[in-house]
């Protein structure tokens, strides 16, 4: 957490109940340590979805759907393409999802991101709000791709860029095996604030994200 604990768990702790559905999904993943997306991206995604009010969704990353089901819960009339590559993640999204109620708004695709992302592509597919919460080292080579598949004045979204607020450490100050990925979503961070085509904000809240609109 970048902002104080304090602080971003009182925030939590006001932003109200997802439905119990919903909660319950959290409650299993967070007994399980699978990974979901944390209040405040939530609350963010929200806000998102009834401001921006996308209609087609690509999420990179579906874990075992949590996300996919909560932006078919808050999003009105969605359809969200979603993409895992991890084989007990899928067997447990499609229960969740069949589970759910949504099977119809969410098609899970699966196979690694960045092929599903290019064939997605290649067939001139287009969305307007991609979400970006899978290989955290792929995030650079997703967002060409990602442009392409986004229309003018969609929304790009990503999580988990900031590692905690490791992000501002020295490369020498990060372990070893992180080094890696940390210099990559750095590289990340400075290429998506650059480009032309993007208005992009980075928000230090949960584990950082970037949002983005395509502005041309
Ligand atoms: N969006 C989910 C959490 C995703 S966690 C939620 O909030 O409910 C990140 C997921 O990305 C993991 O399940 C991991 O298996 C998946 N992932 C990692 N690398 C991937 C790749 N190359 N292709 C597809 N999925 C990948
Ligand atoms: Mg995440």
């Amino acid at each position: 957490m970048i902002t104080d604990e304090r602080t971003a768990t009182f925030i939590d702790s006001i932003s109200g109940l997802n439905t119990p559905y919903l909660e319950e999904l959290e409650k299993k993943a967070h007994a399980e340590g699978i990974p979901v997306i944390r209040r405040a991206t939530q609350s963010l995604l929200k806000f998102i979805l009834a401001d921006h009010k996308p209609e087609n969704i690509l999420e990179l990353g579906t874990a075992t759907a949590y996300s996919a089901i909560f932006m078919a819960t808050y999003g009105g009339n969605v359809h969200i393409d979603t993409i895992e590559n991890y084989e007990k993640r899928i067997a447990e999204a499609k229960i969740n999802i069949e589970s759910s109620g949504f099977e119809g708004a969410i098609n899970l695709i699966e196979g690694d991101a960045q092929s599903v992302i290019e064939e997605l592509a290649a067939g001139a597919k287009s969305y307007d709000m991609i979400f970006i919460d899978a290989a955290k080292a792929q995030y650079l080579s997703y967002l060409p791709v990602c442009k392409k598949l986004l229309r003018v004045g969609g929304i790009l979204i990503s999580d988990n860029v900031l590692f905690d607020g490791d992000i501002i450490l020295s490369r020498f100050a990060v372990r070893r095996r992180d080094r890696t990925i940390h210099a990559r979503m750095r590289e990340y961070l400075r290429v998506i604030s650059e480009d032309e085509e993007l208005v992009t904000t980075i928000l230090p809240i949960a584990d950082g994200m970037t949002l983005s609109v395509k502005c041309r």
